[in-house]
């Protein structure tokens, strides 16, 4: 079975939440030191590798197979593709 992984995003989770405290950090003048990288961190982190066949959230890119359902992601990863 060949599968690719997708590319999840989790708004209400913990990555969506640090983003959300960096964006409300912003809006103060000295917050903003620490809220800028906030936002890029809990954005990078709300996002996580996901099995195209069963939904099971992946460990990283780079896993070739599935552990739940054993699908094959012999593809490029969504990471590399260009973004629409
Ligand atoms: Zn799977």
């Amino acid at each position: 079975m060949n599968g690719t992984i997708e590319r999840k995003g989790e708004t209400f989770g913990a990555g969506g939440l640090v983003s959300l405290i960096g964006l409300l950090l912003c809006l103060t003048c000295y917050g903003a030191i620490v809220g800028i990288p906030m936002m890029i961190w809990g954005h990078a982190n709300s996002y996580y590798p996901m099995c195209s066949n069963c939904g099971t959230k992946l460990a990283s890119y780079k896993v070739r197979i599935c552990p739940a359902c054993g699908t094959n992601f012999n593809c490029i990863p969504p990471i590399l593709r260009p973004v629409i």
